[in-house]
């Protein structure tokens, strides 16, 4: 069997899903199981109105609600023929109308808790599973509707809920196993899940991916396809720099260190459920299906090519910790971690010096409390609105000079915060947000104007 993801772009209207159609029943033969993400753009309306109607603004809420609304049915409408649609109709008017009355009594109470934001966000992927397994039933795709939380077992941490992968094998086995044997395509939301007592949660943003993932390696997927809007991993944004080149072929480990990297076309977390077992991964394009996209393997070819991409994470603060004494006690690096350890709050990028250490942290909530509880033991700094430029390559290990190579390239930009990673695989660094775009420009044309045709396109 293989896993067909299908991000939002792919779903985004009945062209999109029209489209798909065609691309799954290409594939019938390799009994496929799909995973859908919500149509583009719904997470953040559904994200907005719940944000709404915490701050007791019900009737905005519920007017973001109607336009989502709007935008289903009409789908749907377009899609699906008379008898077929009326059914659908009916079934998203059952989850439309339970919504409207969810976000009513979010703002009622002027409170949005996080378990009440989770149920509110799954309805994206609820309602585009219920569309697509329609349109595929109604173009010879014997496609049956898997609810997602029946499958995707995870622990109870709202809106990063970590997967429970042996319970998710298990009904794996039970929910999805039968139904590809009987010849049936099963359709699956991503990113959603629920706990053990059926409480729904989430697993991430960009969460599909994962999704997908897990579901490849429970089932022994011999593939599982990532379909996207761009033509497979590039050598960097494209929306940065338009002549980006495809990447054919990537490790799995340099694929895990991009995506981290904020390279968004993959989720950070899907390689891992798959390069555990082996199990190839390709990202595609679902608008230029017959492009051969790019295969993540368990091991690269040998390159000409110094790096196979740059990626940025932004929305980075930097924090930077001052000893109060003069010198670095004993066990103070070991407070100051249990200090972000405490508040479940990661951190990219470390650097010491003799009285100081400083680590970058995505920006986020937890913050201001952890600064009070850092205040305890040192001065503490933070800049805010950074972002590390990441370069990728396996390489980097075996040549010299690479790192006089990358910061002559951004000579002339404001450059914190060196790492090369212990993975070796991989080169970072800091820069203000606002220098992402020239920074990345720059180092795309020194290192990328000429590429190896074997590894790029
Ligand atoms: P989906 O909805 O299919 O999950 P995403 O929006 O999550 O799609 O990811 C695809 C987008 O990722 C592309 O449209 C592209 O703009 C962006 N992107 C960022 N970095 C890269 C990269 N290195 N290679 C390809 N796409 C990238
Ligand atoms: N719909 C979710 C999001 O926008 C998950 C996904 O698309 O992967 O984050
Ligand atoms: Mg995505």
């Amino acid at each position: 069997m293989i896993v067909m993801k299908f991000g939002g772009t792919s779903v985004e209207d009945a062209i999109a899903v029209d489209r798909i159609a065609g691309i799954v029943r290409s594939r019938l033969a390799e009994h496929p199981l799909v995973v859908v993400s919500a149509m583009s753009k719904v997470t953040d309306g559904l994200l907005a109105m719940a944000a709404a109607a915490g701050k007791g603004d019900g009737d905005k809420a519920v007017d973001l609600c109607h336009q989502v609304r709007e935008r289903h049915y009409a789908t749907a409408g377009e899609l699906l023929h008379t008898g077929l649609f009326t059914e659908v109709h009916g079934k998203l008017q059952t989850e439309f109308e339970s919504l409207e009355h969810l976000l009513r009594g979010i703002s009622a109470v002027g409170e949005l808790t996080p378990r009440t934001a989770d149920y509110v966000v799954s309805f994206g992927e609820r309602l585009s599973s219920i569309i697509v397994t329609a349109a595929f039933a109604g173009r010879e795709i014997p496609a049956t509707l898997l609810d997602a939380r029946k499958v995707i077992i995870t622990d109870r941490q709202h809106g990063r809920a970590v997967p429970q992968v042996e319970e998710i094998n298990h009904a794996l086995q039970l929910h999805a196993q039968p139904l590809i044997a009987a010849g049936r395509v099963p359709v699956m939301g991503g990113f959603i899940g629920s706990t053990r007592d059926g409480i729904t949660t989430t697993i991430g943003r960009g969460g599909s991916d994962f999704s997908a993932a897990l579901a490849g390696a429970g089932l022994h997927a011999e593939r599982i396809e990532i379909w996207t809007d761009v033509d497979g991993m590039k050598t960097t944004d494209p929306r940065i720099c338009p002549d980006a080149h495809r990447i054919k072929v990537i490790s799995f480990d340099e694929a895990a260190e991009l995506a981290y990297f904020g390279a968004k076309v993959l989720h950070p977390a899907t390689v891992l459920p798959a390069v555990e077992q082996n199990i190839p991964v390709l990202v595609l394009n679902s608008r230029n299906p017959s492009n051969e996209g790019t295969r993540i393997v368990a091991r690269t070819p040998k390159s000409k090519s110094l790096f196979k991409a740059i990626a940025a994470k932004q929305r980075i603060t930097i924090i930077e910790i001052v000893a109060a004494r003069m010198l670095m006690a004993h066990g103070f690096l070991a407070a100051v971690f249990e200090i972000f350890d405490r508040h479940r709050c990661a951190i990219d990028i470390v650097s010491t010096s003799e009285v100081s250490i400083s680590v970058t942290v995505d920006s986020n909530e937890a913050i201001p409390a952890i600064a009070a509880d850092l205040e305890k033991l040192a001065y503490v700094k933070f800049s805010g609105r950074q972002a590390i430029i990441c370069l990728v390559g396996e390489s980097i290990r075996e040549r010299p000079g690479v790192a006089a190579q990358v910061f002559d390239a951004v000579k002339d930009i404001n450059v914190r915060m060196i790492s090369q990673g212990a993975s070796e695989i991989n080169m970072s660094f800091v820069v203000e947000e606002t220098d992402v775009p020239a920074a990345i420009k720059r180092l795309h044309a020194r290192f990328f104007s000429e590429v190896d045709p074997e590894v790029f396109d």
